[in-house]
């Protein structure tokens, strides 16, 4: 079903407009110079996990972006849960998003307004629930997470998806689920739509958010996993250690927490800590495991 041809409704500029009318202009601003940042997040049992420091982020991206939202977050996350039910949606996705509108046309956004809408809909799994539990194989993307100094790299901002699409696409053409990224130092660094973990000796490692996403899902499961008392490094990981490590999995709201199997060359079994720590994550966004923290 196309995302632009559905029943339902769309929260356009503080007011719900039915699906098929939540419409913007070819000569937008975003459009062309990708002045746009978003979020996702998902709705389980009713509610939706992290809500505020969801909507937070998203402030902090389009402050990143010098985009001042006309919205309070206590209307953004009002209107995140509104959108939810007029879908009526007990489990789904809601993705609101920010971004320079058509008062403009050129590099420069002066007299451009900021425009927000907040969409939602049902999204049952991010990979193939099978390829799931056995752990999804992920191929190399050729492009490189970028430094902090050539571009707001902690934004979720839609130019910073550019080289995401462009390797899962290439990941998907091999056959792979996902493709893992370096960054500019040559460090791994996370994967197109979520962070990386790896296990060895029973500690679990994960790279140092210095130049991507600090994903909301990432420190949920550092939290989950140092309660469950696992010790967690957060170091820089040098793409010749994944020879080293037994298990892999990677976390995200719309990936949840999901083991690999395969990075390329090196095997992974999805094994006790990932499966646990997967287990856990269903546990506690459903609010059925209450984390002492
Ligand atoms: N990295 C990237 C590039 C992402 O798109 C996402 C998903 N938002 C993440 C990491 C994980 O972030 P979160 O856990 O906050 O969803």
């Amino acid at each position: 079903m196309p995302f632009d041809d559905r029943d339902g409704w769309i929260w356009l500029d503080g007011q719900f407009v039915p699906w098929r009318d939540a419409k913007i202009h070819v000569l937008t601003h975003a459009l062309h110079y990708a002045s746009s940042v978003f979020e996702g997040e998902r709705i389980y049992e009713g509610r939706i996990f992290k809500l505020t420091e969801h909507t937070r982020r998203l402030f902090r991206s389009a402050e990143l972006l010098d985009m001042t939202i006309p919205f309070t977050v206590e209307e953004i996350d009002a209107a995140c849960r509104e959108t939810g039910e007029r879908m009526g949606l007990r489990d789904g996705y809601v993705r609101p998003f920010v971004w320079r509108g058509a008062e403009v046309m050129g590099v420069a956004s002066k007299g451009s307004r900021v425009h927000a809408a907040v969409a939602a809909w049902e999204w049952p799994s991010y990979f193939d629930p099978e390829e799931k539990k056995k752990g999804i194989r992920i191929g190399r993307s050729k492009w490189r997470r970028p430094s902090p100094e050539t571009i707001p790299s902690e934004a979720k901002a839609a130019g910073l998806y550019m080289i995401c699409t462009l390797s899962k696409d290439a990941a998907e053409r091999e056959g792979y689920a996902d493709a893992l990224m370096l960054d500019y130092r040559g460090y791994v660094a996370e994967c197109t739509g979520a962070n990386i973990f790896f296990v060895k000796d029973g500690v679990i490692h994960t790279p140092l958010p210095d130049c991507f996403l600090n994903g909301i899902t990432r420190l949920t499961v550092i939290d989950l996993a140092r309660w469950r008392g696992f010790d967690v490094v957060e170091r820089h990981i040098r793409p010749e250690e994944l020879a080293d490590f037994t298990e892999c999995f990677i976390t995200g709201s719309a990936a949840e927490v999901t083991p690999v199997s395969e990075i390329g060359e090196h095997v992974f079994k999805p094994g006790n800590i990932s499966l646990s720590l997967m287990d856990d994550y269903a546990r506690l966004v459903r609010g059925a495991l209450a984390m002492a923290t």
